[in-house]
C-alpha cells in the first residue's frame, strides 16, 4: 500500500463514525452478531471504503448516504477477516434504480455486474432485496463484491488470491468437483446452489459465496468440504443470521 493511501486511511479511520450511519449499520443483523472488536473493525473499514470509492447514481438515481452505507456494508462483510486492500483497484460503484440492461449482453437483464475491473454496477432494488431476505442464499451485493475478490486474484476464474500457496491444490479440486456436479444437476449441489453458478467458474465462486454467508448451516451439512475451503479463504465460519431462526 502506498504511503499516501496509508496516511489517508489512518486519518479517516480516526474520524468519528457518523451517528446516522451507526443507526443503519446497527440495523443489520450480521453486524449486531459481531463482538465489539469486530464491530469496531467493521466500522473503520466501512468508513474508509466509503471515503475511497466513488458512488454514482445512474438512470436518474440519486445516491443517498444510506445507500452508500448499505452497499459498503456488503463489501466489508466479505473482507472482515481478510484485508480491505483487496478492494484497492475497485474505484467506482454505479447504482441503478432498477434492473439494468447491458447492451453487450443481448437483452439479458442484470441485477448486478462487476463488469470492469475497477467498477461494480448494482441495482438498488436488488441490493435491498438481498438485505430483506438474509437467509435465502441470494444477495446481489455479496455476489458482485465476490467477483471483485475473484478478479483481484488475477482474472475472473473463480479463484481469488488464497492465503497460502498450499491452498490452491485443494481449492481447485473441491471447487471443480462441486462445479461439475452442479453442471450435472446432481444432489446436493442442485439443492444448495443456484443453477446460475454452473455457468462458469467465476459465477460458481460468486454463487457459493452468497450461500456461504446466508445459508452456512445447510452448506456445512450438505457440502462440508466446500464449506471448509470457503472458511479457509474468508477466514471465519459464518453463523446463521439471527433473524433466520
Ligand atoms: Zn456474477
Amino acid at each position: 500500500m502506498g504511503w499516501i493511501r496509508s496516511w489517508r486511511r489512518r486519518r479517516w479511520g480516526r474520524r468519528e463514525f457518523p451517528e446516522a450511519w451507526l443507526k443503519w449499520v446497527e440495523s443489520l443483523p450480521f453486524y449486531a452478531a459481531l463482538d465489539t472488536d469486530m464491530q469496531a473493525r467493521f466500522r473503520r473499514a466501512l468508513q474508509i471504503f466509503i471515503f475511497e470509492k466513488h458512488f454514482f447514481g445512474a438512470g436518474g438515481l440519486v445516491i443517498t448516504e444510506r445507500m452508500k452505507v448499505v452497499i459498503a456494508a456488503a463489501a466489508v462483510r466479505l473482507i472482515l477477516h481478510l484485508d480491505l486492500s483487496l478492494y484497492d483497484r475497485l474505484t467506482e460503484i454505479v447504482v441503478y434504480p432498477h434492473a439494468f440492461r447491458n447492451p453487450k449482453a443481448e437483452g439479458d437483464i442484470h441485477l448486478g455486474e462487476a463488469h470492469r475491473f475497477g467498477t461494480v454496477v448494482l441495482s438498488w432494488p436488488a441490493v435491498q432485496w438481498g438485505m430483506r431476505y438474509p437467509c435465502d442464499g441470494r444477495d446481489t451485493a455479496l455476489h458482485e463484491f465476490a467477483h471483485v475478490l475473484d478478479k483481484e486474484g488475477g482474472g475472473f476464474d473463480g479463484t481469488p488470491r488464497l492465503r497460502a500457496e498450499a491452498d490452491y491444490g485443494p481449492w481447485a479440486e473441491v471447487m471443480s468437483q462441486h462445479f461439475f456436479r452442479l453442471q450435472g444437476s446432481r444432489w446436493p449441489e442442485k439443492q444448495l446452489l443456484r443453477q446460475y453458478g454452473a455457468k462458469n467458474e467465476a459465477e460458481f465462486f460468486a454463487v457459493v459465496t452468497e450461500v456461504f454467508f446466508e445459508r452456512p448451516h445447510e452448506m456445512k451439512a450438505l457440502t462440508p468440504d466446500l464449506f471448509a475451503e470457503l472458511i479457509r479463504f474468508y477466514g471465519f465460519e459464518p453463523q446463521l443470521d439471527p433473524s433466520c431462526h
